[in-house]
């Protein structure tokens, strides 16, 4: 069939109609959430600094986000801020409270994605970089790469004028003992949390980013899921943002991520019922143990898990700060 160009106006403005309209602003809300980490904790087994200091370093984490954010800046810089902040606390498995390897090194991975652009960036196998974030940002800005690792990425973080750190800026007791626990028992016991954040901007535009020391005890050279742009971490404008911490390897293995924003994107859920769907049922049938933070593309937020807790918090445009530190007796 022959069709004029005043059918294809009419065409045009027919498939225009018919396309899912964008949300309205109004819908919109713009936010950030953060985890800090999921695991065994009770109200008892909390990180050296205590209930207290991790509410603190959580609010703190996420008044950062949110003044980025109030000024019109973008969800990147917002995960980004939040994420250095729990970076540069003791109290979370990431950055200065990493826990350790086997053979007593602290070995860091981070990412960060930009849902807009999909550009990501990742690192793996830190021992110098104090703020892994800051240099998984630069990969995705700064190079043509996704991930770097080792010592190729540390090189490139020099060249970056990133700050670098002796190993023992990373040593804090309380990990240093998780070890000795471990090597002793062989079991995990997760005091202290990986840390992880999504927001959505005023502009519309999601990112996620997570960052970790891995688990207690792990292999030299031993990569978690965090890095791994659709495990751990992802974020897409068509779907949401999502940020995971647990036993990486589950993660790893059945795509979190980005199996939840295809959820979202494809059969329509909520991003309630996608991480449900993939955390409690999927992970929960496999006995992996762990939780994802996710925001969709209106800015509504959730916090998923299906171990004893997961330390979470989010904040939107009025400003108040919401910290679950989630343990049985304290829902
Ligand atoms: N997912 C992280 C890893 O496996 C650890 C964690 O979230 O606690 O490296």
């Amino acid at each position: 069939m022959r069709t004029g160009r005043g059918s294809w106006i009419l065409l045009a403005v027919g498939l225009a109609a018919c396309s899912p309209a964008a949300p309205p602003a109004t819908d919109r809300h713009w936010g950030i959430g953060i985890h800090g980490g999921a695991g065994t904790f009770t109200a008892l087994d909390l990180p050296a600094g205590g209930v207290a200091e991790v509410r603190a370093d959580m609010e703190r984490a996420l008044m950062a986000g949110h003044a980025i954010l109030a000024r019109g800046g973008s969800s990147l810089d917002a995960v980004q801020a939040a994420i250095v902040i729990l970076e540069d606390s003791p109290n979370f498995n990431a950055g200065k409270g990493a826990v350790f390897t086997r053979d007593g090194k602290n070995e860091l991975d981070a990412a960060i994605m930009d849902g807009r652009t999909l550009g990501a960036g990742a690192v793996a196998g830190l021992h110098h970089v104090k703020n892994p974030v800051l240099l998984a940002r630069r990969v995705m800005e700064n190079s043509p790469h996704v991930m770097m690792v080792g010592d190729g990425a540390e090189e490139f973080a020099r060249q970056q004028g990133i700050e670098m750190v002796p190993p023992s800026y990373f040593r804090t007791e309380q990990s240093w003992q998780e070890l000795q626990r471990h090597l002793a028992t062989e079991k995990g016991s997760g005091k202290k949390g990986t840390v992880g954040a999504v927001a959505l901007d005023q502009a519309g535009n999601l990112a996620a980013g997570t960052s970790t020391g891995g688990l207690t005890g792990k292999r030299w050279g031993r990569v978690g899921d965090v890095p791994i742009i659709g495990a751990g971490t992802y974020a897409n404008n068509r779907s949401c943002a999502v940020s995971a911490t647990g036993v990486g390897e589950f993660f790893i293995r059945n795509v979190v991520a980005h199996s939840i924003c295809t959820l979202v994107e494809h059969r329509g859920m909520s991003i309630e019922e996608a991480a449900d769907a993939v955390v409690i049922r999927l992970l929960g049938e496999q006995k992996g143990e762990g939780g994802v933070i996710a925001m969709d593309r209106n800015g509504n937020f959730t916090g998923t898990f299906n171990s004893q807790g997961m330390l979470r918090g989010h904040v939107g445009a009025d400003g108040k700060p919401v910290v679950s530190l989630a343990w049985p007796e304290q829902p």
